[in-house]
């Protein structure tokens, strides 16, 4: 535990999020004050609710396309929408939280002498033509596409962050997530874990897209936060890009299958067309993180799935409650 002098002033934009708001608990677990800011696009205060009352927590609504002036020791930037449902909603904001949202951030980071963190992603690599994709591949990506307000608003802020560190010798620590899942998730944003459990918990089709032989890598979420902390306490020569994903690889065939089994689910499948510049493959090749982090995910899928299916049953039992009480 930390004492006045050794805990740290931490903020945490997109706080309010899915992968947000696991950081603030283990950060206010490790001792630290938290500020959390988001400005609940599609992050919601129901993910931190059971943190009001904490003493080193604190929220605040806040967009970060506009400045923030706070006193912080570090800044973990998360604040985007991540599904694409949510980033392609609006893609000129989705760019601009991106893009504006790093430079304020920098900028602060540069004025109060901040570590700071970016969330970056897999999506620079865009649909990879290497596999598995290490950090040293500039990727594929289409500039004008669907995709493209995300993943060249995510490459966009990496080259700021890089910009400021030889420009202005900040002390930055970029991370390329790849798909990660667990309890918190949005249950209408489109991502293929949250979109599987609930139709399986509904017994209603689960759709495939396209041939549902397309791959992913799914983390679950204790481990891509552990990866979080050790980057961020990483000595300051480390700057990444560093890739935080579990490599092992399942098609979403196999996933649909998993789901089902795990839930007992009825479900038929069902294909539907495959959207827009989806990426055919995707596994992170983790042996940079292995070697500067000593850090590797260690709970496998099925396991991680488990809480997960857990948390959707008690949303949707809380759900139809609602609904009864609504009728
Ligand atoms: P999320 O949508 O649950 O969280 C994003 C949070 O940012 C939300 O709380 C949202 O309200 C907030 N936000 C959005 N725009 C904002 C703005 N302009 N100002 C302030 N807050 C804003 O998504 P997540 O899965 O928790 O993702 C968090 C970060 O990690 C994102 O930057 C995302 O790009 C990155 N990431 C996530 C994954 C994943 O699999 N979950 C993969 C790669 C990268
Ligand atoms: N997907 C699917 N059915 C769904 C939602 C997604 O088959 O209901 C597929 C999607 O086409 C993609 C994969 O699952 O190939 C992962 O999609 P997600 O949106 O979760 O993440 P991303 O494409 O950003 O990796």
């Amino acid at each position: 535990m930390h004492n006045y002098n050794t805990r740290k002033r931490i903020l945490v934009t997109g706080g309010a999020g899915f992968l947000g708001s696991h950081l603030c608990d283990r950060l206010l677990d490790a001792g630290h004050d938290v500020l959390c800011v988001d400005n609940f696009f599609t992050g919601t205060k129901d993910n931190v609710k059971h943190l009001f009352d904490h003493p080193h927590f604190e929220l605040m609504r806040h967009d970060v396309t506009f400045p923030l002036y706070v006193e912080v020791d570090e800044i973990y930037n998360l604040a985007c929408p991540a599904s694409p449902i949510h980033y392609q909603h609006d893609p000129v904001q989705t760019t601009k939280t991106s893009v504006h949202g790093a430079i304020n951030m920098l900028g602060l980071a540069k004025r109060v002498k901040a570590r700071i963190f970016q969330a970056s992603t897999s999506e620079v690599y865009g649909d990879p033509e290497l596999h598995p994709q290490p950090e040293r591949y500039w990727g594929h990506v289409n500039p004008i596409g669907p995709r493209s307000c995300y993943d060249e608003g995510k490459r966009c802020a990496e080259t700021l962050f890089f910009d400021y560190q030889r420009q202005h010798a900040l002390d930055i620590k970029v991370a390329r997530i790849f798909n990660t899942y667990g309890p918190r998730m949005h249950p209408n944003d489109g991502r293929v874990v949250s979109n599987f459990i609930v139709q399986a918990l509904r017994n209603e089709p689960i759709t495939l897209y396209g041939d549902g032989n397309q791959s992913r890598s799914f983390c679950y979420v204790d481990d891509l936060i552990e990866g979080f902390l050790r980057l961020m306490q990483s000595p300051s020569g480390f700057t990444g890009p560093v890739n935080l994903g579990n490599p092992g690889e399942f098609t979403m065939i196999e996933l649909a299958e998993a789901i089902r089994d795990l839930t007992g689910s009825r479900s038929p499948l069902q294909h539907l067309p495959l959207p827009a510049d989806d990426p055919r493959q995707r596994q992170p090749d983790i042996r940079l993180a292995r070697e500067h982090l000593d850090w590797e995910p260690k709970v496998a899928l099925r396991e991680g799935l488990k809480p997960t299916i857990a948390y959707f049953e008690r949303l949707l039992a809380g759900d139809s409650k609602r609904d009864e009480a609504v009728a």
